[in-house]
């Protein structure tokens, strides 16, 4: 299959999935997200009309977004990825979205690159919402003081995102981040991949991150141990 054709296979499944929700589909932005791939993969999707597109490193999409977005000055780059603070003004420079906004350093550098270059990307506040110490994402008891600081700071809070533990039912976790989100006032839900963004899109996303599913299997990375599937 085409990558334009997956793309309409998968808008087809978002539109089922908020369909039964009593949801619009429109009220759902699917993001493609296109690292490791290169950019004669992206750019049928481009053609095609899709606009919103993922990347998790701000130095690959440094190299492969300048180009693309030259002949499609309308396409929007999410960075989704664990960001260091030294990477925070390449991130505002060049990101219409930053997804994983996880501690108060964070949020101070963002807040200094946006004033210095005027310039505000939306973001989300990541939540580790499995409480994995391997994950990014701050902790659930600390979202309280990262949501007062990032508007303090004045940063544009587009939303919570979460990435569940793997092999499990996501569900929990997706209803959890939704509570939150409520709780806290905060409108937008960035959750749901390629292996779940049905369950996601019933439970409220308004944002889905999909890979795989889109552009096929990322090639393996080698670890100190082996291979393992690409993060
Ligand atoms: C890679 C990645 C995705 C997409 O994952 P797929 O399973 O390929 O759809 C979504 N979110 C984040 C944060 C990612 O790093």
């Amino acid at each position: 299959m085409q990558a334009d054709d997956r793309l309409a296979a998968i808008q087809a499944r978002i539109a089922r999935a908020a369909k039964l929700a009593r949801r619009d589909a429109a009220d759902v932005t699917l993001i493609a997200v296109s690292k490791t791939h290169a950019a004669d993969a992206i750019e049928p999707l481009l053609a095609a009309g899709h606009r919103d597109f993922g990347e998790n490193r701000v130095q690959e999409a440094q190299t492969k977004w300048p180009a693309l977005q030259e002949r499609y000055p309308e396409a929007r780059l999410h960075l989704i990825g664990q960001l260091q603070s030294n990477k925070a003004a390449d991130a505002v420079a060049m990101a219409d979205a930053i997804h994983a906004v996880d501690r108060l350093s964070l949020v101070t550098a963002l807040a200094k690159a946006m004033d210095a270059q005027d310039r505000r990307p939306a973001c989300f506040l990541q939540v580790n919402i499995g409480e994995e110490p391997q994950k990014g994402g701050c902790a659930i008891t600390e979202l309280p003081a990262l949501l007062a600081a990032a508007r303090d700071a004045d940063l544009p809070l587009a939303g919570l995102m979460c990435l569940p533990p793997a092999g499990v039912e996501p569900a929990p976790y997706f209803g959890l981040l939704g509570k939150l989100a409520r709780d806290h006032g905060i409108a937008g839900l960035s959750m749901g991949m390629s292996d779940d963004f049905e369950t996601a899109v019933m439970i409220g996303a308004t944002h889905v991150r999909i890979g795989s599913a889109l552009f096929g299997d990322r090639p393996p990375v080698r670890t100190p141990t082996g291979f393992r599937k690409r993060a």
